[in-house]
C-alpha cells in the first residue's frame, strides 16, 4: 500500500494557464473553495509566451467593428466546423471579459483617445486584437495571477495529475498527482474538475509549444470516457523560425504581419498574391499598390479603405503557399521564406510595436529586423481539437468534468483565427469556473475511493521498478519525429497508416521504459508517464485525420485536395471503448 495525502475541494482546476486561473477565480467568487493544481510554477504556463494579442470586437481602432462580423470571421476561419454557438458567445462576452482585465489593472497599448488599441490580424476583418507590444500573454497572465492569488484559491504548484478518478457511474469525483519535487502522491475529492491543460504540440518535433504540451488533459479526458472532437486540425502557423537549427519553431508572431510585414520567395515574389483561396477572393488586396495603401493607412490610424494584403489571409493558407514555394525550389536559404518588415516601418516603430521580435532574432538568430527580412516556416502551433464540451457550461461528456482554453473543443472548427485564443480562455474559463461551482453547490463531498487511488500509484510508479529499458528521452525524440515526417502539414493516407503502426510500437516500447529509481525530480520518470499521453493523443490525432477524406482548414490530404461538401457536416468524434 502506498501513501498518499488526500485533499478536498468543491472546485478543483487542473492548469494555471489563461483559462485555468479564468475558472478558479470565477470558481472562487461564486463561493466554492477552490485549487489549482499546475504541472510547472504559477506563471510559467504556456499563456505566458502568447505574443500578439487578443481578439475582442471592442471597435477603438475601428468603430465598424461588432460582434457579428467577429462571429462570421470566427466561422469563415473555421471554414464553418466550428460550433456556431461557442463562437457566438465568444463573440458577444469576450469585449467584456478584456475590458474585466483592464479593470483588474491589465495595461494594453491605448489608441491617441486612449482606448484600449488594437491590432490587424489574419482573418479578421477589421484590427481586433488588444494587445502590449508583443507580451500580450505576460499582461494577462500577470494579471490573472494577482487577482486570483487574492481571491483565496489553494495553489499546488509542480503537481502532475495523472488520472481522474470515477465514480461508479462515471461522474467524474477528483484526481490523483503526483509532486514533481519529492514524487509525493496526492488524491483530490472535487465536486467538479475542470480541465485547462492547454495542447498537444509537443507531440511534433518542430513546434512553438513549451515542455508542458504533451496533451495530458486531451489524455485525462479521453481514458475517463469523455469525447475528443476535431483532433484531426492541427495548426501549423506559417511563420516559425526557421535557422539556426537550435531554434527551429519557436513563433514569429503574426503581428510581425498585422503591423505591414511582407512575405517574398527566394526570387523576391510577393506570393501570397498568388495564393487567395476562392472563399477570400474579393476581401484582400490584389496589387502591391493596394497592399501598400493599406499599411499607409494603419500607420497613419485612418480606418481603411482598402483590402488587406494577402499576407493576412488564415494561418493555413499562409502555411500551405509557405510549404509550397519551398517544395517548388523558390524557399530562402535555410528552408522557409523571407518576412520582411523592415522595408515597410521605421526601426523605432519595429522596436516599439515589436520589441519581442526584434530581441530574439537579434539573441538567436543574429539578424536585425530593422535591416533585414527573417526567415520563417511552419511550426505546429495549436490544436483545434480536444475535449467536447456543452457551448453554455463547458462540461464534457463525463459528468462533473469540465474543459476550458486550449484543451477544448468547438469553437474554432478546422482553423482558429490568431487573437481567438486568447480571447477563448477568458471568456470560456470565467463560464466553466462559474458552471463547476454551481455544480459543486448542490453536490456532498464526493469519498476518495483507495482502491482507485492505489491503482493510479502503482501505474505511475511502474517505470521506476523495472529492470532495464530503454531511456523514454530516445523514444520522446523519436515519437515527435516521426509525428513530424507521417502527420505533418501535408498528409497521406499511406503515411498515416504506417503512423498508425509506429505509435503502437511506441506504446509498447513506452510501457517498457526505464527512467532510473528515483522519485525525487527525475525528469525522465516525468518523461516516461508524459510519453503515454503522447502516444494516446497522437494516435487520437492521426486516427481523424486517415479518417476525413478531404482537405480543410489544418488538415490537408495530399490524396484529397480540396473540400467535400459533406464533410462539412461531419465532426470526428474519437471515444475509448474497452480501453482501446
Ligand atoms: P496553458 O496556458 O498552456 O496552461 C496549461 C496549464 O496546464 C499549465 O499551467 C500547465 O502546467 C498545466 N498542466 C498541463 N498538464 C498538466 C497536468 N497533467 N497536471 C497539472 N497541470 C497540468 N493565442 C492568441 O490568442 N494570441 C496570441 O498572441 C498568441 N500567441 C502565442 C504565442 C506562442 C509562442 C504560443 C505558443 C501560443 C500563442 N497563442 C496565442 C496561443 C495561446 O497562447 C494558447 O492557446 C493559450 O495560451 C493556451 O492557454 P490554456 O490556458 O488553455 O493553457
Amino acid at each position: 500500500m502506498s501513501e498518499y495525502e488526500s485533499h478536498e475541494y468543491d472546485v478543483v482546476v487542473i492548469g494555471a494557464g489563461g483559462a485555468g486561473l479564468r475558472a478558479a477565480i470565477e470558481a472562487a467568487r461564486s463561493g466554492s473553495k477552490t485549487a489549482i493544481i499546475c504541472k510547472s510554477l504559477l506563471g510559467k504556463a504556456h499563456t505566458v509566451m502568447a505574443e500578439g494579442g487578443a481578439a475582442a470586437a471592442l471597435g477603438n481602432a475601428d468603430d465598424r467593428d461588432g460582434w457579428k462580423v467577429h462571429f462570421k470571421d470566427t466561422m469563415k476561419g473555421g471554414k464553418y466546423l466550428n460550433n456556431w454557438r461557442m463562437a457566438q458567445i465568444h463573440a458577444q462576452e469576450s469585449a467584456d471579459r478584456i475590458r474585466e482585465l483592464e479593470q483588474w489593472g491589465a495595461v494594453f497599448d491605448r489608441t491617441p483617445a486612449g482606448l484600449i488599441n488594437q491590432r490587424n490580424f489574419g482573418g479578421h476583418t477589421y484590427p481586433r486584437l488588444a494587445h502590449v507590444a508583443d507580451s500580450t500573454g505576460l499582461e494577462i497572465i500577470r494579471t490573472l495571477q494577482e487577482k486570483g492569488i487574492h481571491s483565496g484559491i489553494d495553489i499546488f504548484m509542480e503537481y502532475t495529475v495523472s488520472h481522474l478518478l470515477q465514480d461508479e457511474d462515471g461522474t467524474c469525483t477528483g484526481c490523483v498527482a503526483y509532486n514533481r519535487v519529492d514524487g509525493a502522491m496526492h488524491a483530490y475529492s472535487a465536486k467538479s474538475t475542470v480541465l485547462a491543460t492547454g495542447g498537444i504540440t509537443r507531440c511534433w518535433s518542430v513546434c512553438s509549444g513549451s515542455w508542458e504540451y504533451t496533451g495530458d488533459g486531451h489524455a485525462l479526458a479521453l481514458n475517463a470516457g469523455a469525447e475528443l472532437i476535431d483532433m484531426e486540425f492541427v495548426q501549423f502557423h506559417p511563420t516559425g523560425m526557421v535557422w539556426p537549427p537550435s531554434v527551429r519553431g519557436i513563433l514569429v508572431t503574426e503581428g510581425v504581419r498585422g503591423e505591414g510585414g511582407v512575405l517574398r520567395n527566394s526570387e523576391g515574389k510577393r506570393f501570397m498574391f498568388d495564393n487567395v483561396p476562392e472563399m477570400f477572393k474579393g476581401d484582400h488586396a490584389e496589387t502591391e499598390e493596394e497592399a501598400t495603401e493599406w499599411v499607409r493607412q494603419v500607420v497613419a490610424g485612418e480606418k481603411a479603405s482598402v483590402r488587406r494584403p494577402p499576407e493576412l489571409l488564415t494561418r493555413d493558407v499562409v502555411a500551405k503557399a509557405i510549404n509550397k514555394e519551398v517544395a517548388e525550389g523558390r524557399g530562402s536559404t535555410h528552408g522557409g521564406a523571407y518576412l520582411d518588415i523592415a522595408n515597410q516601418r521605421s526601426a523605432e516603430e519595429i522596436i516599439a510595436k515589436l520589441p519581442s521580435m526584434h530581441h530574439q532574432f537579434r539573441e538567436l538568430a543574429g539578424v536585425d529586423i530593422t535591416k533585414e527580412p527573417m526567415e520563417v516556416g511552419p511550426t505546429a502551433h495549436y490544436v483545434m481539437g480536444g475535449v467536447r464540451v456543452d457551448a453554455e457550461s463547458q462540461e464534457s461528456t463525463v459528468n462533473g468534468l469540465f474543459a476550458a482554453g486550449e484543451v477544448a473543443s468547438g469553437l474554432h472548427g478546422a482553423n482558429r483565427l490568431g487573437g481567438n485564443s486568447l480571447s477563448d480562455l477568458i471568456t470560456f474559463g470565467k463560464r466553466a469556473g462559474e458552471h463547476a461551482a454551481k455544480r459543486a453547490d448542490t453536490l456532498a463531498q464526493p469519498g476518495i475511493e483507495d482502491a482507485q487511488v492505489q491503482s493510479a500509484i502503482t501505474e505511475m510508479l511502474a517505470p521506476l521498478n523495472r529492470e532495464g529499458g530503454e531511456n523514454p528521452g530516445l523514444i520522446y525524440d523519436e515519437m515527435r519525429d516521426m509525428m513530424q515526417a507521417k502527420v505533418g502539414i501535408i498528409r497521406t493516407k499511406e503515411e498515416m497508416t504506417e503512423a498508425m503502426d509506429d505509435l503502437a510500437a511506441f506504446n509498447e516500447r513506452q510501457a517498457a521504459c526505464f527512467p532510473g529509481t528515483s522519485r525525487k525530480y527525475n525528469s525522465g520518470w516525468h518523461q516516461a508517464l508524459d510519453l503515454k499521453n503522447m502516444v494516446d493523443v497522437s494516435t487520437a490525432a492521426t486516427l481523424a485525420a486517415l479518417t476525413r477524406e478531404e482537405s480543410r482548414g489544418g488538415h490537408t490530404r495530399d490524396d484529397f485536395p480540396g473540400e467535400i461538401e459533406e464533410w462539412g457536416k461531419i465532426l470526428n468524434i474519437i471515444h475509448m471503448e474497452n480501453g482501446e
